[in-house]
């Protein structure tokens, strides 16, 4: 089972469980606030900004979830022209959605 790094919101203990990954995050051992929050410690943070809002850990909507890919697809492009060469990328579907380009 995966051990995860949890932070107390109440008193800001910072403690480690091993649970599965579809259980409900543990009690501050502390002070036994369920007011714990998970922090992602090997997660790449790419994935992290996308699926959730910075900080708050909630889930963003979808309208969110569009204008980070507009964001961030030219930054993917770009890489992906940087590593395999433009021809290589010019026919891969456009996710910007039609922003400037
Ligand atoms: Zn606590």
């Amino acid at each position: 089972m995966p051990t995860y790094a949890y932070r107390c919101q109440e008193c800001g203990y910072e403690f480690e469980a091993t649970h599965a990954i579809n259980d409900a995050p543990p009690e501050c051992p502390e002070c036994e606030s369920e007011a714990v929050e998970k922090r992602i410690t090997d997660a790449p943070t790419f994935a992290q900004g996308i699926l959730t809002h910075a900080g708050d850990g909630r889930k963003a909507t979808k309208e969110e979830l569009q204008a980070k890919w507009q964001e961030e697809t030219p930054k993917l492009r770009k890489k992906l022209e940087d590593k395999l060469g433009k021809d290589a990328v010019k026919d891969l579907p456009n996710l910007n959605l039609g922003s400037d380009d």
